[in-house]
């Protein structure tokens, strides 16, 4: 299964979970201070719907494919 992410980078507040959780998925922009996805279509699901349920303000989508 493969699944798309995408962050809604209006309403990130930047707190960093998603990266913590799933470094390999999500990165963090030191200038904006939002997430951004790295790898917008990954297997890793457990990863990150992990994040994406810890994300205070549930602003990551996932899509499966
Ligand atoms: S968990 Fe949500 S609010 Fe926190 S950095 Fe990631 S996308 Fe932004």
């Amino acid at each position: 299964m493969v699944l798309t992410v995408t962050i809604d980078e209006d309403e990130c507040i930047g707190c960093q979970s998603c990266v913590e959780l799933c470094p390999d998925v999500f990165g963090f922009d030191d200038e904006t201070e939002k997430a951004f996805v790295y790898k917008a279509h990954s297997g890793e699901e457990e990863c990150i719907e992990d994040a994406a349920a810890a994300c205070p303000v549930d602003c990551i989508e996932v899509e499966e494919e």
